[in-house]
C-alpha cells in the first residue's frame, strides 16, 4: 500500500498488505483479548480511554502532520480533528457507565426484569480516509468502552493513520489485541468478515461499499452499522440572514476540501433572497485560500487522490454540457497535486450529476426555487438522507420544517455537524444505525433481558 502525498504526487512510505497468515493472527488475537476484555471493570475501560484522549492531545501535532500528509487535508483542520476524537473519548469515559446503566422494566409481582448491555465480540471497521481519525475514533470509543475489540480496515490510501491509531491505543495502555489495524485491500474485506470469530461489522464510506458489507454480512448474518454517502440540501428562506448563510454555507461546502458526507451539497433558495445570497456565496467562496495545506493560512487543500479529481471533473463538466453556469471555478487548478478549486454551479437541471449523484468535491449547486414548499420538495428528491440544513428567522417554522425534511438530522441556522453527545446517522441510502451519543454505544452490545422470580415458577403456560 502506498501512501502519496496529494499536495505534492509524491510517495510517503510504501507498507506491505498483510499476508493471510498475519490476518489469521490478528483474528485469534482479537478473539483471546475480547475473553479478558470483556470481564475488566468498565470503570478500567473508562480509565483507559480518558488515557487514549490524552495521547492524542499530547501528540496532535504528529498525528495531525500524518492526516495532512496522506489525504490533504489542511493542518489546522486535521488538529482539530485530533482534538474532536480526545474530547470524544473524553465524552465516552465520562459517560460509558451511566449509557450502559441496567434497565429495570414493569414486571408481574414478584419478579424483577432487568436490560444489561454486554459487549458483542470482535467487530470489524471499515473506514474512510475523509476524517482518517475521527471516523475511526467515532466507533472506537464507544464500543471498546462497551467491551468490544476493534479491527480496523482504513482506507488504503491512508495506511500511516491506521497505523498511527494503533499506536494511540497501545501507548494509552490497552492490552494487546483490544484495537488493531489489518493492512487489506477492499477485495479481502468479505473473506474477513465472513470468519466466525468477528461478530458484527460497522462501515463508513460510499453506498457501494456500504451494499458490499451489508449483503456479507447478511449471508453470515452479523449485525451491522452503515454510515454512507449524502448529498444534503442547504436551504436558504426568505427570512434568513442572508449573510450568515452565504458564509458558512460556503464553509460548509468547502472545508475539508468538500470531501464531508455531511458537507452541503445542494444550495436551496428561495427567489427572494436569491440573487443576494448567491452573491454573497461568490464572494464567500472567492476568498477561501487554496493552497499547501501545511500552509497555516490555506482553507482548501488537494483533494485526497488525483483520481477523485477525475471523477470530480466528470461531474462538473456532464452538469455543465447538461446546461449548468460555472459561476466560480470549474477546471481542475494548473498546478502541481490533486487541486480542484471551489467552484459553484447555477442553472443546475434536473437530473445531471450533481442533481442526483454524491458530489465529494467543492463543488457547490445552486438552486432557485419559488417558495419554501418548492424548497422542501427539492430537499427531499434526493436517494440520500444523512443531513440537512435550514435557515430561517423563525424558530417555529424551522422546527416545523425540519419535520418535513428527509434526513438523519436538521440544523436550523447552523451546518451540519457531530457531536459525541448526540447521536449520528442516516436515513435512505445514506445508511442505518446510529454513532455516538447514548445510541451509539448500544448499537455493538447485546441488550440482555434478565427475570429474576423471587418465587420458583411452577409451570405456568405462556405464549412464546
Ligand atoms: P469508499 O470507497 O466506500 O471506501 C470506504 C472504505 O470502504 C475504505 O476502507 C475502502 O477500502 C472500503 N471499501 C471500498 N469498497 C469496498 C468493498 N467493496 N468491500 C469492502 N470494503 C470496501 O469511500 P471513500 O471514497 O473512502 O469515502 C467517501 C465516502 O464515504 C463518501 O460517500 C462519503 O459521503 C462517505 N462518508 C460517510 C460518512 C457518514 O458518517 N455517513 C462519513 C464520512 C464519509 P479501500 O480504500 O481499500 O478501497
Amino acid at each position: 500500500m502506498d501512501a502519496i502525498n496529494p499536495a505534492t504526487g509524491e510517495q510517503i512510505e510504501s507498507y506491505d498488505e498483510h499476508t493471510p497468515e498475519e490476518v489469521e493472527t490478528v483474528l485469534s488475537q482479537a478473539e483471546a483479548a475480547f475473553e479478558r476484555w470483556r470481564t475488566r471493570p468498565r470503570r478500567e475501560r473508562e480509565t483507559l480511554l480518558k488515557s487514549a484522549g490524552a495521547v492524542l492531545r499530547e501528540n496532535a501535532r504528529d498525528y495531525a502532520q500524518t492526516m495532512t500528509r496522506e489525504m490533504g487535508k489542511p493542518l489546522a483542520q486535521a488538529e482539530a480533528e485530533v482534538e474532536k476524537c480526545a474530547w470524544a473519548c473524553d465524552h465516552y469515559a465520562e459517560h460509558a457507565s451511566a449509557y450502559l446503566q441496567p434497565e429495570s422494566h414493569p414486571s408481574p409481582p414478584g419478579t424483577t426484569v432487568k436490560t444489561v448491555y454486554e459487549p458483542l465480540g470482535p467487530v470489524l471497521a471499515v473506514m474512510p480516509w475523509n476524517f482518517p481519525f475521527w471516523q475511526v475514533f467515532r466507533f472506537a470509543a464507544p464500543s471498546l468502552t462497551a467491551g468490544n475489540v476493534g479491527l480496523l480496515k482504513h482506507a488504503s490510501n491512508v495506511p500511516g493513520c491506521a497505523l498511527a491509531i494503533e499506536e494511540v491505543f497501545r501507548e494509552a495502555g490497552y492490552p494487546e489485541g483490544v484495537f488493531q489495524s489489518l493492512l487489506v485491500s477492499s477485495d479481502r474485506v468479505a473473506d474477513v468478515l465472513a470468519d466466525d470469530r468477528l461478530v458484527a461489522a460497522t462501515l463508513t464510506g460510499s453506498d457501494r461499499a456500504g451494499r458490499a458489507i451489508a449483503s456479507t454480512a447478511g449471508e453470515h448474518l452479523k449485525k451491522t452499522v452503515l454510515e454512507l454517502g449524502g448529498s444534503d440540501p442547504f436551504v436558504v428562506l426568505e427570512d434568513a440572514d442572508v449573510e450568515a448563510a452565504a458564509t458558512t454555507g460556503a464553509w460548509a461546502r468547502n472545508q475539508n476540501g468538500g470531501q464531508s458526507c455531511i458537507a452541503a451539497k445542494r444550495f436551496i433558495v428561495v427567489d427572494a433572497v436569491y440573487d443576494a445570497f448567491v452573491d454573497r456565496l461568490l464572494a464567500a467562496v472567492d476568498s477561501l485560500a487554496v493552497g499547501d495545506p501545511m500552509d497555516p493560512d490555506t482553507d482548501v487543500g488537494p483533494q485526497a487522490r488525483p483520481d477523485l479529481v477525475e471523477a470530480l471533473h466528470e461531474q462538473v463538466q456532464a452538469s455543465v454540457d447538461a446546461g449548468a453556469t460555472v459561476a466560480t471555478g470549474g477546471e481542475p487548478l494548473d498546478r502541481d497535486g490533486a487541486y480542484y478549486p471551489p467552484t459553484v454551479l447555477t442553472d443546475v437541471p434536473e437530473g445531471c450529476p450533481v442533481d442526483t449523484e454524491e458530489v465529494f468535491g467543492p463543488v457547490a449547486p445552486v438552486y432557485r426555487v419559488p417558495d419554501e414548499t418548492a424548497a422542501v420538495q427539492k430537499a427531499n428528491d434526493t436517494q440520500f438522507g444523512l443531513g440537512a440544513s435550514l435557515w430561517t428567522a423563525d424558530l417555529e417554522r424551522g422546527d416545523r420544517l425540519a419535520g418535513d425534511l428527509e434526513a438523519g438530522c436538521v440544523h436550523v441556522n447552523e451546518l451540519v455537524k457531530s457531536d459525541p453527545r448526540i447521536p449520528f446517522g442516516g436515513i435512505k441510502r445514506s445508511g442505518y444505525g446510529r454513532e455516538l451519543g447514548e445510541d451509539g454505544i448500544k448499537e455493538f452490545v447485546n441488550r440482555k433481558t434478565v427475570w429474576l422470580a423471587s418465587e420458583p415458577d411452577t409451570g405456568t403456560p405462556a405464549v412464546e
